[in-house]
């Protein structure tokens, strides 16, 4: 893995937590993105080489929503930046990880992601994201 590419943080109200993070990191906004697939919107802030993303949900059953109710708003996922996601997926399953999609999937940013399932990861939901750029 190539290093953190973003943090993933859930929350109930853009209008409220992008001031909050605004503040907190003393950098603007500088990204919004819908992504239909995961009925998530999702708002950017970059912090050195790393970023923090932003999760509303945009529906009452979304996983974002749903993450909410059982745990409340907070930490959600750690994404990690690969050089080419289909070996490391392979990597990771013949390791023993389960993977939570078998094909990576359009994710924000324009990414191709896949998540791990936390239950094989000490509980903390991980998400492999490559550039869609390289792949060929
Ligand atoms: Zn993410």
């Amino acid at each position: 893995m190539v290093k953190v590419e973003h943090i993933g943080i859930a929350v109930k109200d853009f209008s409220k937590s992008i001031p909050l993070f605004e503040s907190l990191l003393n950098t603007k906004c500088y990204k919004m993105e819908q992504v239909e697939s995961e009925n998530v919107n999702t708002a950017f802030f970059s912090q050195g080489d790393t970023k923090i993303e932003l999760l509303q949900s945009t529906t009452e059953e979304g996983v974002i929503a749903t993450f909410i109710e059982k745990k409340g708003e907070g930490m959600h996922h750690i994404a990690f930046e690969v050089e080419n996601i289909i070996d490391e997926m392979n990597r990771l399953q013949s390791e023993g990880f389960v993977l939570l999609n078998e094909k990576p999937k359009q994710g924000a940013d324009n990414k191709l992601v896949c998540f791990l399932h936390p239950k094989n990861t000490n509980g903390v939901l991980i998400e492999l994201c490559q550039e869609i750029r390289t792949i060929e």
